[in-house]
């Protein structure tokens, strides 16, 4: 019974994937600022469609930093409030 229990869980490397997450989160920038390279963005792209945690990190940077962009071509955003942004950015990774 126990034996079959255990085999119902698929392995999971998770020193394998803990390092993929840390390359993803390092290519992050690269990415949302559109300089990854092929190799880099089918690395990315297929992590995140495995990773929900990196798929949300990329989806909150992506959001931050179009909310951010698209403050600054309209209006002059007063330096403390980008920093804030900046600093929630940081708090939440
Ligand atoms: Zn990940």
């Amino acid at each position: 019974m126990e034996s079959k229990f255990t085999e119902a869980y698929p392995k999971t490397p998770d020193a394998t994937r803990e390092e993929e997450c840390l390359r993803v989160s390092d290519m992050l920038d690269l990415m949302i600022d559109g300089e990854a390279s092929t190799d880099e963005q089918q690395y990315f792209n297929k992590h995140i469609e495995e990773c929900v945690s990196c798929f949300e990190n990329h989806q909150k940077q992506k959001l931050l930093k179009g909310l951010v962009s698209g403050h600054l071509k309209r209006v002059i955003v007063p330096h403390s409030l980008v920093q804030s942004i900046k600093a929630r950015i940081q708090e939440t990774l």
